[in-house]
């Protein structure tokens, strides 16, 4: 019988680092981003993980802000924008590079626009990235498929960089930085952690995956399976998830 990966987390917290994920694993996906919450109880359960680890941060892919307003926890670092944003003492610092791309970003967000109301879409723009939800959309299948023809090339032209998420398409400047890149600046000043953990729900979550030693997806009926295949825990739902952060403190 293999090990539980979780054993040396939780044996030596002080050792330790814990990054998570907030849409879909923190918080439940709900239709529209604005109405995401995370239960009281979870957030109970970080405050714990803060009190006993090394590090607990989020790295999400919303705006940093936006993730601090969902975790509102003294002590979780907070990573944004996939890692274009880092909240440090509370103000907003991007990541290398991505200062000369805002220009960039407001023009294709203006481009897209009437395509994306054509699929029945709307365009978040985050400063840093766009994200274009289609979740509402009557048919989610041909709005990808009318995005996919009409507005990834315009975004591609505009020399950004397209993603697919879940019932979202993610565009953003073409710089070495995700939510791994994320996690390695937030380990930086943190020398002392020996392991880490990351838990996440979508494909752009493998970035973490990559730079952690144990990896835990939460399963949805979206989960993509590459993200199930890569991970060494699978947990059922965000309440799985809490179960498991909860099962760390024991
Ligand atoms: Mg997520």
């Amino acid at each position: 019988m293999s090990p539980d990966p979780l054993t040396r987390l939780r044996t030596a917290p002080e050792l330790s680092a814990i990054l998570l994920d907030v849409d879909g694993t923190l918080a439940p996906i709900v239709a529209h981003p604005d109405d995401s919450a995370v239960p009281a109880e979870t957030l109970a359960v970080v405050e714990r993980l803060v009190e006993r680890f090394a590090l607990v941060g989020c790295v999400s892919g919303r705006r940093a802000v936006e993730a601090a307003r969902l975790v509102p926890v003294a002590g979780v670092h907070v990573a944004g924008n996939h890692g274009l944003e880092l909240l440090v003492d509370g103000r907003v610092v991007l990541a290398g590079g991505v200062e000369e791309w805002l220009g960039d970003l407001r023009t294709a967000a203006t481009a897209i626009a009437p395509i994306v109301a054509e699929a029945g879409g709307w365009v978040e723009d985050k400063g840093a990235s766009l994200t274009v939800h289609f979740r509402g959309a009557a048919d989610p299948v041909a709005a990808r498929g009318l995005l996919e023809l009409r507005a990834v090339p315009l975004l591609a032209a505009a020399g950004l960089v397209s993603r697919w998420g879940r019932m979202s398409l993610e565009a953003r400047p073409p710089l070495p930085v995700d939510k791994g890149s994320a996690i390695e600046e937030l380990l930086l000043d943190r020398p002392q952690v020996r392991r880490s953990l990351y838990a996440g729900d979508d494909r752009t979550d493998l970035d973490g995956f990559a730079v952690v030693d144990v990896k835990v997806a939460v399963h949805s009926n979206e989960t993509p399976p590459e993200l199930l295949a890569a991970a060494d825990i699978v947990v059922e739902g965000t309440a799985g998830l809490t179960d498991l952060l909860a099962s760390l403190l024991d």
